[in-house]
Order: structure tokens, then C-alpha cells, then sequence
């Protein structure tokens, strides 16, 4: 028995399966063709209590643990979804962890303690402000760390934020960032020190205050329903109060929300890989070649029990590894590893069921070439293939 396999979670399932059969499906290819999914998709997420799991209920969300989120992003894309879907509705599991940390809660079961310690002055107001109407789906956030000259090197970002009274000046920009077109507010990594010193700060930025603008909506190879954007910032006076924790303590909460959003991508791999599993058995079961379904040939029953041991095994890993962190274990370099293995089933999986499909698999009504093309960013976004070795290398000593 799996280890979210609890009746709770069958619940789970089932809400979040009927969720998307009744409020996704229908119109995810419009979604897919507009280059975001509506507002109003974050307001029903949010009435069903799928908007907040793995968020406290002191801070407006629905309870739950890590495993609680893996469970609903699983079930999103098995049920027919997309890892675009889940990055455009759940940019929240990004852009609003640091604040509620900070505020002394925890969020998808991975913080213990406050960052930057004690009471902390403003961050209940950046709650009520940002965290309580995100997760009511009334606001939508982002997490802007990536900057044009580089998005590896997290230390190295040039954005700055010099004080002046009781206000930042923001100088910079920022790019490929999720849900930039559409989001209320950005959770802002900048410099609060002299720029590439990798003292760094979050800031909570306002769409609208001026100097900030939102740039071109970046066109992509996936991720179609999901809007990314340009953001610039001139000059732009941020109040102190919309920092989160205390200055210079940016790097250490990035850092520690990276095993959250590393594991919810390692889950968006395994599960499209067993959706193109699935997807890919059922259509070698119907399509008949040179007189016999295809499903009749060993060399075909082969690959698909290939792709679904690759499938299994990845998802079992990630489980395994979501379970130690949800218990405050610091398993970064398995975190590292649950990527990078889930990613590489991913890969292989979607390449294969693209083919299975012939012809129909390369076009854009097979649901197979959504998920090829979708699957290409899961390697690249959290940290890159070959970040996460560097991360395994430096945990095996080297
Ligand atoms: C669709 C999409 C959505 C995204 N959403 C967000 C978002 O919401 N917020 C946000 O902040 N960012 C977001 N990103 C950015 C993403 O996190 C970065 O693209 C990623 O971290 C890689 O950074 P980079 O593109 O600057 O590549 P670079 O850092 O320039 O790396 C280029 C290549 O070099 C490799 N490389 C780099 N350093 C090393 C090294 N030391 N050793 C070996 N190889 C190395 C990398 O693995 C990569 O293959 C998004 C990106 C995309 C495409």
C-alpha cells in the first residue's frame, strides 16, 4: 500500500479528480490556446479547499502536509491535467511558503522554526494581506528569483533593494517567471547589499507601484496554459513592512523552500510519466497494425512494462523522499536525487509513448504531445539537472 493511501487521501483523490473532470477538461485546450487559465479557476480550487492544502488553517489554508500537495498534483495530471495546469494554478506553493514561515506557521509540513527568529513585526500583516486572499483564490502571486544573466548562481542576483527610510528603492529585473502576467504581487528575491554578495532579501512587490512593469508574455515550448513573464523594476519604492523576515535572511529561505518545489516537479515527472502510460497502454490495446492490436506483440508489452516499472519506481523514490522531509529530516541531496530520477523517467516515458501513438502522437489533439512538450521544463525549472548532480556530488563528499 502506498504510503498516501489512507482513506483521507482516497477522499482526496476523488475531490481532486472531480475537480478536474468537471472544471478542467473541458476546457484546457482554450486554456492552452489563451496562454493562461482563468481567474476564476483559483476561486473554485480554492472553494473545494484544493488552493490551500499543505498550508496551515491559521493562515487561510486547508491543513495538510507534504504529502497532502504531492497527493493533489498526482492526481491533477493523472486525471488528464498538465504540469503546465499545476504550475499556473499552484504558483502559490512558491510564492507564499517564506511568508507563512516567517510568521511562525509552516507550510506543506517542511518548517520548523521562524526564519530570522522571535516575533516578527510585519509578517502577520503580510499574511492577512497576501497569504489569506491567495490561498481564497481572490489574488493570484509569483516567485521572482531568475534574472536575465543567470538563474543557477541564486547568490549571484544583481536586482537590488538600497534602503531608504522606511522603504527598499528596487533596481532590476527579472525573467521566466510563472504566473508574472496575471500575479497581484511577486515575492522578490533582490541584493540588500552590494550586488552579487548573495546577501539577499525577500520582498513582497505590488503589480501596479510604480516603476515595476510586467514585460512581454514569453512564448514556450510547453507549459502553454501557464503565463511567464519579463518583470523590470526602476526605482521602485517597496515599504519596509513588505519584507519577509528579517534583511539578508532571503538565501537561507529560498534555499530551504527549494525541497518543497523540487519535490512538487519530481511529482509532475513521475506523474505524466504514468498518465503516458496509461495513455500509451490504452491506445496499443485499440490500434491494430498488420492485423493485430498492437498490444499483442511482446516487443510492444515489453516497452510498456518498461515505462511503467520506470514510472512506478520513480514515484515510490519520491514518496519515500517527501516522507523523510515532511519529518523534518534535511535530506537535500535526496531531494536532488528524487529529481533528477523522476525527471529522467519522465523523459525517457513521454518519449516512448509519443512514438507508440505513430503519426496521431505528433499532433496537437493527442493528449501525448502535450505532455512531450510539457515534460521538457521539469529538468530545467527548481534547479537544473545538473545543479541537482552538483548537489548529489557535494553529498557524496566529492
Ligand atoms: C517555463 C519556465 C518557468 C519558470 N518559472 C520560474 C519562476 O516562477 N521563478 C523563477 O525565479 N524562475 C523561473 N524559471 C527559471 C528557471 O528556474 C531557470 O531557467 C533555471 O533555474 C536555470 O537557470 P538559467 O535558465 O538562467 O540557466 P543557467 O543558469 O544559465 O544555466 C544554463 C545551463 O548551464 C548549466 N549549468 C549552470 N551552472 C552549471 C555548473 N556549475 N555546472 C554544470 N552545469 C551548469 C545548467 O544546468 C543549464 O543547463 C522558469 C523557467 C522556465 C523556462
Amino acid at each position: 500500500m502506498s504510503i498516501v493511501d489512507t482513506p483521507e487521501r482516497r477522499q482526496l483523490r476523488e475531490l481532486t479528480r472531480a475537480f478536474v473532470t468537471r472544471e478542467v477538461l473541458p476546457h484546457l485546450a482554450d486554456w492552452e490556446r489563451a496562454g493562461e487559465v482563468p481567474r476564476e479557476l483559483h476561486a473554485t480550487a480554492a472553494k473545494l479547499g484544493l488552493l490551500g492544502i499543505g498550508f496551515p488553517e491559521s493562515v487561510g489554508g486547508s491543513g495538510g502536509d507534504l504529502l497532502d500537495s504531492i497527493l493533489v498534483t498526482e492526481e491533477i495530471i493523472r486525471s488528464g491535467g498538465s504540469s503546465g495546469l499545476v504550475a499556473a494554478l499552484f504558483t502559490h506553493g512558491i510564492a507564499l511558503p517564506h511568508m507563512v514561515a516567517a510568521a511562525g506557521g509552516q507550510s506543506g509540513g517542511l518548517l520548523r522554526g521562524r526564519l530570522g527568529g522571535g516575533q516578527l513585526r510585519g509578517d502577520d500583516d503580510l499574511v492577512d494581506r497576501y497569504v489569506r486572499p491567495t490561498l481564497a483564490g481572490t489574488m493570484i502571486g509569483a516567485l521572482a528569483i531568475t534574472e536575465p544573466d543567470g538563474g543557477s548562481d541564486v547568490a549571484a542576483i544583481r536586482t537590488t533593494a538600497r534602503r531608504d527610510g522606511d522603504h527598499y528603492v528596487v533596481n532590476g529585473s527579472k525573467t521566466y517567471i510563472t504566473s508574472g502576467v496575471r500575479a497581484d504581487f511577486v515575492t522578490t528575491a533582490v541584493c540588500t547589499d552590494f550586488p552579487g554578495s548573495g546577501e539577499l532579501s525577500l520582498l513582497v512587490i505590488d503589480k501596479g507601484t510604480p516603476g515595476f512593469t510586467v514585460g512581454r508574455r514569453l512564448e514556450k515550448l510547453g507549459w502553454h496554459c501557464s503565463d511567464t513573464a519579463e518583470l523590470s523594476f526602476v526605482d521602485v519604492r517597496v515599504p519596509v513592512t513588505n519584507r519577509i523576515g528579517e534583511e539578508n535572511t532571503g538565501f537561507l529561505a529560498i534555499m530551504q523552500h527549494f525541497a518543497a518545489e523540487r519535490l512538487s516537479l519530481a511529482t509532475q515527472a513521475y506523474a505524466t510519466a504514468q498518465r503516458c502510460v496509461e495513455l500509451a497502454s490504452r491506445w496499443c490495446r485499440d490500434r491494430t497494425t498488420f492485423g493485430r492490436p498492437l498490444a499483442s506483440r511482446q516487443l510492444i508489452r515489453h516497452r510498456l512494462a518498461e515505462m511503467h516499472t520506470r514510472a512506478e519506481a520513480a514515484r515510490a523514490y519520491v514518496h519515500e523522499v517527501a516522507a523523510r522531509v515532511a519529518a523534518g529530516e534535511p535530506v537535500v541531496t535526496e531531494v536532488a536525487m528524487a529529481k533528477n530520477v523522476a525527471v529522467a523517467a519522465c523523459d525517457q516515458v513521454v518519449d516512448q509513448a509519443l512514438q507508440l501513438h505513430g503519426g496521431f502522437g505528433y499532433l496537437r489533439d493527442a493528449e501525448v504531445e502535450r505532455h512531450y512538450r510539457d515534460a521538457r521544463i521539469l529538468g530545467i525549472g527548481g534547479g537544473t539537472t545538473e545543479i541537482m548532480n552538483e548537489i548529489i556530488a557535494k553529498g557524496m563528499g566529492l
